[in-house]
């Protein structure tokens, strides 16, 4: 997650700053979307750069209208961050209400006829926050059903393949306002059957760590590892980039994209004053020759080849893995890319299926569990857990296991469940192939007590370095932080038979204190696959509970590697 360092509302070029602060792209739109409280800032520095067309519902403000026109045209040649790409993605992205239709033209040449049938979400009764948007969709003139981000892949149909990044429920009551750039009902990302999400060769995942290996807050994923999620907190921080944890200093950030520093740290390349460029002292973007705009935050460091001009290579080094500027305290990348939308303002380009591929291609899995986003309800209230989009190379998974953290297990991909008791639950889901290979991830259930719902149980950060290429009696460094208390201490249990270690963090009093998180190290004797349990109870005897896997080699063990 990240936050806003300063408010762009009011662009630098002074002279025209009048006629920018008019919320000339919303007039014409619902009053629900607030582009101008963008996280980033950009479509709130740049209202008139391209909504122009979208505005003459409201006549007496014709003339208004028609001179922010004009001087967008005029400033359009004077920014370097709109000057033609030298490529074009292989992804198109369509904005649709229902009942529309276009006819897209894929990167192939192919063309796909898309209409939007139906928008449905599913809000939460304790924040109203949209947990999930699914829209009916007919292609090519078959119809079918797509889930919105939240860990969803494209899928394959009538002879292309598809998603939906983004629908109109999750700009509405975004404490983030319109970082999509969505003004219909929803998005629609399109690809020519069999292509690539991501061009090969040209795109790598970000994080030198494992798949998973920490708790994660993909696209439209309402924020909650540092504590975020309360009945009493109504505007939601939705995730549109994508936050990766990890143990805080130790992992290494590389760029996912070759491209050109625009901003690193506080200095910025000249001529990106109007961009999607917001810099800050623990951020870089880089831009691509896609013109797409990647953001890495939270950085303890930042690599001294990283400066603004520079050109870097596919891969090369970034910097290192922090929790640093607006990371609520927990050690994370977040990682986003910024591009323009087909409502011709910039917006997120939703990046889960490129780091997705790119991960594949680099390692190979044979296995992937995915028991992800969180969930958020009261006590009492039934939770879906869903390990349906884990994944098998072999193409089929044999079994889906769970393991409760009250000790039940559990057989198949989904099934529901209801606590009685609040607190941070992880629940344990165990994937096996038809060759007995086998992955785990956890699904975090945040229960909140229906009849004190201002007592906020605590929340865990776990994390740990390295993740790829542990051998048998490596030493393994644990880093845990806890989020609403200050009371007690975390328990770990490595779940090789040892004994349990306790450690105590500082409860993110001072997020960005330089030893907030606890440390402990551990070494495992064999090899296999070990589930890492870590907890801490408040005051009130409300416990938050979170796992690791660990997977100690040698060779080839058969997961994420
Ligand atoms: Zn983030």
């Amino acid at each position: 997650m990240f936050y806003s360092g300063t408010d762009r509302r009011y662009p630098r070029r002074a002279a025209f700053s009048p006629l920018h602060t008019w919320p000339i792209g919303i007039l014409g739109h619902s009053r629900r979307l607030k582009p101008f409280q963008r996280g980033s800032g950009v479509n709130a520095a740049r209202p008139c750069r391209t909504g122009c067309g979208a505005i003459n519902r409201t006549a007496e403000l014709f003339t208004w209208i028609s001179l922010a026109a004009f001087v967008c045209l005029f400033l359009r040649p004077l920014s370097a961050a709109d000057s033609a790409p030298a490529r074009t993605a292989i992804v198109r992205a369509v904005d649709l209400d229902v009942n529309e239709a276009q006819e897209v033209e894929l990167a192939d040449g192919t063309k796909a006829r898309v209409k939007l049938l139906r928008l449905d979400e599913t809000r939460d009764g304790l924040r109203d926050a949209v947990r999930q948007a699914r829209v009916q969709v007919e292609l090519n003139g078959q119809s079918l059903v797509l889930t919105s981000a939240t860990y969803h892949l494209p899928v394959t149909a009538a002879g292309v393949q598809i998603d939906c990044p983004i629908t109109k429920g999750y700009v509405t009551n975004s404490s983030e306002g319109n970082a999509w750039g969505l003004l219909k009902d929803a998005r629609l990302r399109l690809w020519p059957a069999g292509s690539p999400w991501i061009e090969p060769g040209m795109f790598v995942y970000p994080l030198k760590q494992r798949w998973f290996a920490s708790h994660t807050q993909m696209a439209n994923e309402p924020t909650f590892v540092d504590g975020g999620e309360a009945p009493s907190n109504k505007k939601i921080y939705y995730h549109y980039g994508l936050d990766s944890g990890g143990a805080e200093g130790m992992v290494e950030i590389v760029a996912a994209a070759a491209g050109r520093v625009i901003s690193s740290g506080k200095e910025i390349l000249p001529g990106y004053d109007d961009s999607p460029v917001q810099a800050r002292y623990d951020v870089v973007y880089l831009l691509d020759d896609r013109g797409w705009f990647y953001r890495y935050s939270h950085l303890q460091t930042i690599d001294p080849a990283v400066r603004p001009g520079a050109q870097i290579s596919l891969g090369q080094k970034v910097g290192v893995l922090g929790k640093e500027g607006g990371s609520g305290g927990w050690s994370h990348l977040h990682f986003d890319i910024t591009s323009r939308q087909p409502s011709g303002l910039w917006g997120i380009q939703e990046g889960y299926a490129f780091l997705w591929e790119a991960y594949q291609r680099q390692n190979a899995p044979k296995l992937i569990a995915v028991a992800r986003p969180h969930h958020f309800v009261f006590t009492g209230e039934k939770v879906v857990l869903d390990g349906s989009k884990s994944w098998s190379a072999s193409g089929r998974i044999a079994r889906y296991d769970w393991t409760f953290t009250d000790g039940t297990t559990a057989s198949g991909p989904t099934l529901e469940r209801a606590y009685s008791q609040s607190g941070e639950y992880s629940e344990i889901l165990k994937v096996t192939d038809a060759r007995g290979e086998v992955d785990y991830d956890f699904a975090v259930v945040l229960v909140i007590d229906k009849s004190a719902p201002d007592q906020l149980p605590p929340t865990l950060h776990p994390t740990f370095a390295p993740t790829l290429g542990i051998r048998a009696d490596d030493t393994v460094t644990f880093k845990v932080r806890s989020f609403r208390t200050t009371f007690g201490n975390e328990t770990w249990d490595f779940g090789d038979g040892s004994g349990k270690v306790t450690v105590k963090s500082d409860g993110n009093v001072e997020q960005h204190a330089k030893d907030g998180y606890a440390v402990t190290q551990h070494r495992f004797a064999r090899a296999g696959h070990y589930l890492v349990r870590v907890e801490r109870t408040n005051e009130r005897g409300q416990r938050a509970v979170a796992h690791l896997h660990v997977s100690v080699g040698p060779g080839d063990i058969g997961v994420a590697k």
